[in-house]
């Protein structure tokens, strides 16, 4: 809650900080030439854009500056003209060109020095590496007065947490890995405790099979309400409903979710595929060691992006036995002479044919098949001694998308069919 309102000069009076506003806001500040440059993406901001709503404080602003000092100086002032939290990403690194704690250190008018404390812990870390620390990363163990320190336990770049006239500057870093690290160890729940908004609870349902439109009809009750608050957001692997509830603690916001995911449950049934963190890829795997079903693949359009979702980190040793991808000519060579053209296979029939031939290939319990593309899509189908079940899916945007899209489809399917 602000009541101070800072006079900075050259800033429009009309985007000022309001006394007795009651709502905190925030603004996000992503920092660097690639980022400009359209190199890399803005991950961070989307990021911390649903982490802040979570916290109880609005993203009202935000912005990309390169490593300019004189930019930067006046992006600052002008969010601290405007906004209560201002969080940076960033220009933390150790080189001359990131300039992001000398920017904030200007606009605060205050003189950045080194912190004992802070470069015995960076000493420290090039010790275990078993390197000797370059010159340079003593600024990194720099800090202003108004400023703390925040943690960073995957990096060098520990971030500043400065606080004055009311108005949080917050500097992380920019790589995404310290960054997310460091909102849920530090800022994530301080600003929660700051904004008074308690805790927050989610809960994400991933559906399949009902357009956007559909649901919206479905579930049209629940929309509209605040707290429980019910999202949708359509994705690759199909719509996606948030329900986002608010409490002193979590065990009521928790208890808060639960009516709203038992009646959608009611309503979509078997269209619900996973939640949460799942992906179709972590679900199908759990279902295969669940059931204690092998699985083998032949893959046509989808082009070994199957695959990889079967074995991405953190999916647990499953029974997937393996996958065949067709060349770019659509023709599969299996050692021992085997060969088959996944182009002359593309209807219902020859998709299911394909996966059959994934099953005595792979000597598994399951084949499932991504046909090669024909004029209208391509099929989907999943082989066993008691399911035979082809899918035709329409596709009618670039193969690159479709390379991706089929692979989650067909894993989606396997899924429903193996619940
Ligand atoms: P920096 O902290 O500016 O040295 O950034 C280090 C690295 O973090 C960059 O090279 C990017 O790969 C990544 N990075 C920086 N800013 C962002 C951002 N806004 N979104 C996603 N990645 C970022
Ligand atoms: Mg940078």
């Amino acid at each position: 809650m602000i009541s101070v309102t800072l006079s900075v000069s050259g800033i429009d009076p009309g985007y000022a900080k309001q006394e007795q506003d009651p709502l905190m806001n925030a603004e996000i500040i992503a920092i660097g030439h690639e980022l400009l440059m359209g190199e890399i993406v803005d991950t961070n901001t989307s990021f911390l854009a649903q982490e802040l709503s979570k916290a109880g404080i609005p993203v009202r602003w935000s912005g990309i500056v390169g490593d300019d000092i004189t930019d930067l100086n006046h992006a600052m002032s002008q969010a601290i003209a405007r906004s209560d939290v201002i969080i940076t990403t960033g220009g933390l690194g150790p080189t001359s060109d990131d300039v992001t704690r000398e920017a904030v250190a200007s606009a605060l008018r205050e003189e950045m020095t080194v912190d004992p404390c802070l470069l015995e812990w960076l000493e420290g870390v090039f010790v275990a590496r078993g390197i000797e620390m370059p010159q340079t990363n003593i600024k990194q163990a720099t800090l202003i007065p108004s400023a703390k320190t925040i943690p960073n336990p995957q990096g060098t770049a520990p971030g500043w947490w400065a606080k004055k006239n009311n108005t949080h500057i917050i500097l992380l870093p920019g790589p995404p890995r310290e960054l997310k690290r460091m909102w849920a160890d530090t800022v994530g729940p301080e600003l929660a405790h700051i904004s008074g908004v308690g805790a927050v609870a989610t809960r994400t349902l991933k559906t399949v099979g009902f357009t956007e439109g559909a649901i919206d009809e479905i579930l049209s009750g629940l929309f509209g309400q605040e707290n429980p608050y019910l999202g949708i957001y359509a994705h690759q692997d199909g719509i996606h409903l948030r329900i986002i509830a608010q409490a002193p603690y979590e065990s009521e916001a928790l208890d808060l979710i639960k009516p709203m995911e038992s009646e959608i449950r009611h309503k979509l049934g078997d269209a619900i595929w996973g939640v949460d963190d799942e992906t179709p890829g972590s679900r199908a795997s759990e279902l295969l060691s669940s059931s204690g079903v092998t699985l083998g693949v032949i893959e046509g359009i989808s082009g070994g992006v199957l695959a990889s979702h079967l074995t991405q980190p953190g999916i647990g040793a499953s029974l997937f036995k393996g996958s065949l991808v067709a060349n770019a000519d659509g023709i599969v060579e299996v050692p021992g002479g085997h060969t088959y053209s996944v182009i002359d296979m593309t209807g219902e029939a020859a998709a299911l044919a394909m996966a059959n031939n994934a099953r005595t290939l792979f000597s598994s319990d399951y084949g499932l098949c991504v046909s090669a593309r024909g004029e209208n899509g391509y099929h989907i189908a999943i082989a066993s001694e008691d399911v035979q079940d082809v899918t035709e899916i329409k596709a009618t945007y670039a193969r690159a998308m479709t390379m991706q899209r089929s692979a989650t489809t067909a894993l989606v399917r396997l899924v429903s069919v193996l619940s």
